[in-house]
């Protein structure tokens, strides 16, 4: 191997590079709801009363979203003056007149309420246990390597040693210390280590959790409003649908659904609506499982910077398919981890290239965006190792004849996904200049991924926001936008143009475009400005939205930012023809 190839590796490998951790899916999960919050509240309480020689503190501090415990004026101390309740137009769904006397629903949880007699029972821990663990699982870990830490969810720790955002040291109840994932623990008593807190997840990703069948009526979760910095949102499983109800804040820091009934924290509003519906649609019951883990940033601790790997920490399993540059395999790495494995065969791609676009791709963190996890470089063929997405690629998934049942919703709700990656490229000035299904990875639960970023440039770094693609490069042509498939105009609006190409294979479940037609015909008859005609069974807003996606001039067509609004919008049931 070059001596330069070999010193610009060693370069790229020292320099490293930050990655960014991953905040969609920093959130919570848990089942022990009413506990929790109990205990939540109840820790407050004690603590106060330890602190002020059992003097409560009536005074109340202007609540915000960091700070979610304030200390309660009483064990319950629901304020139960009785204001009018808020005008329908202010809640999502507001509570009905009719329904706000307080009928009292019995819990399903079976759980007590939080009494002041039940708080004195509650046995705390020693100040020194309670002052040193001070953080709590959200999520199960299993190691990954030796000096990792198996943690259960609940577990207490200590943090010992913060090495980078992504991955802290943690000691647990029994002594043992290792390595752990920043994003699977909460601070104790915060709102983030509230099972039923899912911080800032959008709307239509609170129902599509809660519709999963692992949830049922009276399963919910508190959400940070989307439209007010200050208040929450209460999304709950109502048999087949799921209502949203706003908490908002009045002016002296409480919390409310209807003002009627004001809170001093979210645990006690909780706690209130566990034990009657109180106007609601049906009480809260559990709150929502998670259906998606948060991922580590990285495969451990020492990869998040570094990430050339040794071949032999590699195992191949089984062929997964296979692309231009190679074949895919699922592997494992450390004996433990399932990944991807991407086998370049030798000589198919300039490895200084390469390792440029490596390093780009390690950079870009998103949920919706395949995580790079590491490569190895030194020998051929060099292996790009990646997540695995256990249902392979969008094509695939959409042609096999299960994925029939698929509604619109569903299929909004993967194109919606998709929006996001790209919205996130977008703004991180990436363009993808291959956008298709075939470039997409399916997981779990509709989870989509977008793959392959061999293509994406910097536009920054070439004039006017342009990139020049290089002589004599094949395009897929009938996803490419006519300025890019003829005059090599590749930008972010290009990528647009491919996702309305993608969203109609979406609802043909993955009919090639422009059935019939050849390449030299599509490129013929599109730029003179013959469109793909509505596909049957696609909803006239959705192709209204692929039109624009069309439009002949790059700078006509929506922003992903623009498409990613619309379409959480109208999936919501804004739109009576996204529905079920
Ligand atoms: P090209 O080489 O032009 O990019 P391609 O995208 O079809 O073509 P690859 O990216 O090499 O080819 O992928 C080949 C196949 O391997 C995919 O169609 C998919 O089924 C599977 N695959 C690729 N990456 C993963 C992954 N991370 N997890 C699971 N399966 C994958």
């Amino acid at each position: 191997m070059a001596e330069s190839y070999k010193s610009y590796v060693q370069q790229l490998l020292h320099n490293g590079l930050k990655s960014r951790k991953n905040s969609f899916f920093d959130h919570i999960d848990g089942k022990l709801l009413i506990e929790q919050s109990q205990r939540n509240v109840r820790y407050k309480i004690e603590q106060q009363n330890r602190n002020m020689g059992n003097c409560i503190n009536f005074g109340r501090g202007k609540s915000s979203k960091l700070q979610k415990n304030q200390v309660p004026n009483s064990p319950l101390s629901v304020n139960s003056q009785q204001q009018p309740i808020i005008s329908p137009s202010s809640v999502q769904f507001s509570i009905n007149n009719s329904n706000t006397n307080g009928i009292t629903t019995p819990s399903s949880s079976g759980v007590s309420s939080a009494s002041s007699s039940t708080t004195s029972a509650i046995v705390l821990k020693s100040t020194n246990e309670n002052t040193r663990f001070q953080y709590v699982a959200i999520f199960d870990y299993d190691a990954r390597t030796n000096d990792d830490l198996t943690i259960r969810k609940n577990d207490l720790l200590e943090i010992t040693l913060r090495k980078n955002a992504a991955w802290w040291k943690a000691k647990n109840e029994n002594g043992k210390e290792g390595w752990i994932p920043s994003n699977y623990v909460a601070k104790k008593d915060s709102l983030e280590s509230e099972p039923w807190y899912f911080k800032s997840i959008r709307r239509i990703d609170a129902e599509k959790q809660l519709m999963s069948d692992v949830n049922e009526h009276g399963s919910f979760l508190i959400r940070d409003s989307e439209t007010k910095k200050t208040d929450f949102s209460l999304s709950i499983r109502d048999n087949d649908s799921v209502k949203h109800y706003r908490i908002r804040q009045s002016e002296d820091g409480r919390y409310y659904i209807a003002r009627r009934t004001t809170f001093p924290n979210l645990p006690e509003l909780v706690i209130h609506y566990t034990k009657t519906s109180d106007g609601l649609c049906v009480n809260l019951r559990q709150p929502c499982v998670h259906i998606i883990k948060p991922e580590p940033d990285g495969l451990s601790h020492n990869l998040v910077d570094k990430w050339e790997i040794l071949r032999r920490e590699i195992k191949l399993i089984r062929r997964l398919g296979h692309g231009q540059f190679g074949d895919v395999w699922e592997g494992v790495w450390n004996d433990n981890v399932s990944v991807a494995v991407k086998t370049l065969k030798p000589g198919s791609m300039n490895p200084t290239d390469f390792l440029a676009e490596a390093s780009m791709m390690k950079r870009l963190r998103h949920p919706n965006l395949i995580q790079l996890f590491a490569v190895c470089t030194i020998e051929e063929p060099i292996y790009i190792i990646t997540e695995l997405m256990k249902n392979g690629s969008l094509l695939d998934y959409l042609q096999n004849p299960r994925s029939r049942q698929l509604k619109i919703p569903a299929l909004v709700y993967i194109a919606t996904q998709i929006a996001r990656g790209m919205a996130y490229l977008e703004q991180q000035n990436y363009i993808h200049r291959d956008l298709a299904a075939r470039n997409v990875l399916v997981g779990d639960d509709n989870v989509v991924k977008i793959a392959d970023f061999g293509l994406a440039r910097i536009i920054k770094e070439y004039a006017g926001g342009m990139y020049e693609a290089k002589e004599g490069t094949k395009f897929p042509i009938k996803w490419t936008a006519p300025e890019a498939a003829l005059y090599n105009r590749f930008t972010i609006k290009s990528d647009v143009w491919s996702y309305g190409i993608l969203l109609t294979e979406l609802v043909t479940f993955g009919r090639t475009p422009y059935p019939g037609m050849t390449n030299a015909e599509v490129l013929r008859q599109v730029d003179q400005g013959y469109r793909l005609p509505q596909p049957p069974n696609c909803p006239a807003t959705l192709y209204t939205i692929m039109r624009e996606c069309w439009h002949a001039q790059p700078e006509n067509r929506p922003s992903f930012s623009t498409l990613q609004y619309r379409l959480e919008n109208e999936y919501n049931g804004e739109n009576p023809e996204f529905s079920n």
